[in-house]
């Protein structure tokens, strides 16, 4: 596996793998690998001739007072995951070489970008399409691979490939779990051991929704009901949202008929985590 952190290499090297007619798939990450990570790490392999997978732990995406600093960083244990897994090309700029002295473009993907996770998070969507498109821009690859974990940012990225033209593939892939149900995430390690065992009811929850869609129940305003009364069986965190959206403009729904998405997050009582999950009723990304 070659190992570059140097954008201008990546692009040379880019340039010199489609000029040899290969065929790149790239999965952009923050690093911590885990197997949700490894998953579309596989899945770029399997599609694609040659596999590039960034690390960068991006400042623009990162509120004030949220976990950039504290952010794990293993950065030897993660090129030996990345290798042992097929990994051709792991880039991994500084922050630097990414947004030098005077640094001042961002890129917004104007509405989507404000709601459900970005009411939350301002600015945490501009940081995202940002850093996606400088790293397009850089790795210039034929597919990128993204996670439904964070359905939002899948759904934004995909917005902003069609909206400037760009030639790159998006595809999206489900989400890997703990045998438990909890998805997995780089922050799940910041969990207390009672938080941990709390976790899974944010699954158990949209399960539930799931089930009772399946069983004739089509009403949003039930289904989110439903989902609380899951919730209420802990006070290990607190629910933010429960929204039940559309898939491509992320706007409520009142009865469920066409592909439909159920995102939750919650934040956690002692350590203050933020967890999020989503589930998709008749259809998929
Ligand atoms: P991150 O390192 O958190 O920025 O995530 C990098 C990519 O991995 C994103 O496309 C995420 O959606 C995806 N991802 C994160 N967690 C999971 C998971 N549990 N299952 C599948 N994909 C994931």
């Amino acid at each position: 596996m070659k190992i570059i952190h140097d954008p201008l290499e990546m692009r040379m090297e880019s340039i010199a793998l489609r000029n040899a007619g290969k065929k790149t798939g790239f999965v952009p990450t923050m690093g911590a690998l885990h197997n949700g990570h490894i998953f579309l790490l596989k899945e770029a392999k399997k599609r694609n001739d040659i596999t590039i997978m960034s690390i960068f732990v991006n400042p623009a995406q990162f509120g004030k007072n949220e976990d950039f600093n504290k952010y794990p960083r293993p950065f030897e244990e993660d090129c030996r995951i990345a290798e042992m897994n097929g990994c051709d090309i792991l880039f991994a700029p500084a922050v630097d070489m990414i947004y030098p002295e005077n640094y001042a473009t961002y890129i917004t993907v104007e509405r989507l970008s404000e709601i459900l996770e970005g009411a939350i998070r301002p600015d945490h969507f501009k940081g995202v399409t940002t850093i996606v498109l400088k790293l397009f821009n850089i790795v210039q690859p034929v597919e990128a691979i993204f996670g439904q974990k964070d359905i939002q940012q899948a759904i934004i990225l995909r917005k902003m490939v069609i909206d400037l033209n760009i030639q790159i593939t998006i595809h999206v892939l489900p989400t890997v779990r703990e045998k438990d149900g909890l998805a997995l995430s780089s922050r799940n390690i910041y969990l207390t051991d009672e938080e941990r065992k709390a976790a899974p009811l944010l699954y158990k929850g949209l399960c539930w929704a799931v089930d009772a869609y399946k069983k004739g129940e089509d009403c949003s305003k039930r289904l989110e009901q439903g989902i609380l009364n899951v919730y209420f069986q802990t006070d290990r965190f607190l629910p933010q949202y429960i929204a039940i959206v559309d898939v491509e403009k992320l706007e409520p729904v009142s009865t469920i008929s066409s592909v439909t998405v159920i995102a939750v997050a919650c934040k956690t009582a002692q350590s203050h985590t933020r967890l999020i999950d989503n589930v998709l009723l008749n259809g998929e990304l």
